[in-house]
């Protein structure tokens, strides 16, 4: 495999002060190969301040997907450790990495992840099923996050009969109904018609359902990234 190095070109300098801090990267290098080859990341080193919202631009290949699953604890880095709200997740086993995911992440990936066999709002709960939350508590925030994201004249349809754009809403409902701190959202207007994405950039401007989180994006939309009070880029480097 071809060597694909990446770099940040934007980094942020700050006091170091952690309680400030979303997602902390100390000299992260990303390889998919043995002995470092695949590398996709080299040496990441950056902050994300709590309660942004941050874009990461870059063309098709250059790791965005990769940045994302490694704040997921999705993927795990070669080396380097990443601190998400003061927590080390490079030194999580597989089970505690599961909770911090139903607790800390809202994850709305480039491909999707919902179950088809069930309908909308089966899907959009699983997250609070896994949370222990109450049964009425749990019929309330779906249908106030439905209602938000607009499916909630979907709401017993099954998954497996929906369009990419109406998977994506359902996919940005369940990540939504757990009100975690984190969104990490792959390419999220992507497969949407003007309207949908009117309700993502809505989502994404602030409201009751998402202000005070840290919201990270990987997109190419502009309407993204002016929305965005950061944005990074990554591009291949040059051989
Ligand atoms: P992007 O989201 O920017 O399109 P990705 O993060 O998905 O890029 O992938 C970056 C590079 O890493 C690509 O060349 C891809 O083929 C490679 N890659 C991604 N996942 C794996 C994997 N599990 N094993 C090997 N290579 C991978
Ligand atoms: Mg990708």
């Amino acid at each position: 495999m071809a060597q694909i190095g990446v770099r940040v070109l934007q980094r942020q300098t700050q006091q170091v002060n952690h309680d400030r801090f979303a997602i902390e990267l100390d000299h992260v290098r990303k390889s998919y190969g043995p002995d470092g080859t695949g590398e996709i990341y080299a040496d990441l080193h950056f902050q994300l301040l709590r309660g942004t919202f941050v874009a990461l631009e870059g063309p098709i290949g250059s790791g965005k997907t990769t940045m994302l699953n490694m704040f997921a604890g999705l993927e795990r880095p070669s080396a380097g450790t990443i601190t998400v709200y003061g927590q080390d997740i490079t030194k999580m086993d597989e089970d505690s990495l599961a909770v911090y995911r139903a607790k800390m992440i809202g994850l709305v990936p480039q491909v999707q992840t919902l179950i088809p066999e069930l309908t909308v709002c089966q899907n959009v709960e699983l997250p609070l099923l896994f949370a222990r939350v109450q049964r009425d508590d749990r019929r309330r925030r779906v249908d106030e996050v439905m209602a938000r994201v607009g499916i909630r004249g979907e709401a017993e349809r099954v998954v497996g009969t929906l369009s990419v754009g109406e998977r994506q809403m359902v996919s940005f409902a369940r990540a939504l109904v757990n009100d975690p701190p984190i969104l990490l959202l792959d390419e999220p207007t992507e497969a949407l018609d003007p309207l949908m994405s009117e309700v993502v950039l809505g989502l994404l401007r602030g409201d009751n359902m998402t202000a005070g989180k840290t919201i990270f994006v990987t997109t190419h939309d502009r309407r993204v990234t002016e929305l965005a009070r950061r944005t990074l880029r990554v591009r291949k480097k040059i051989p």
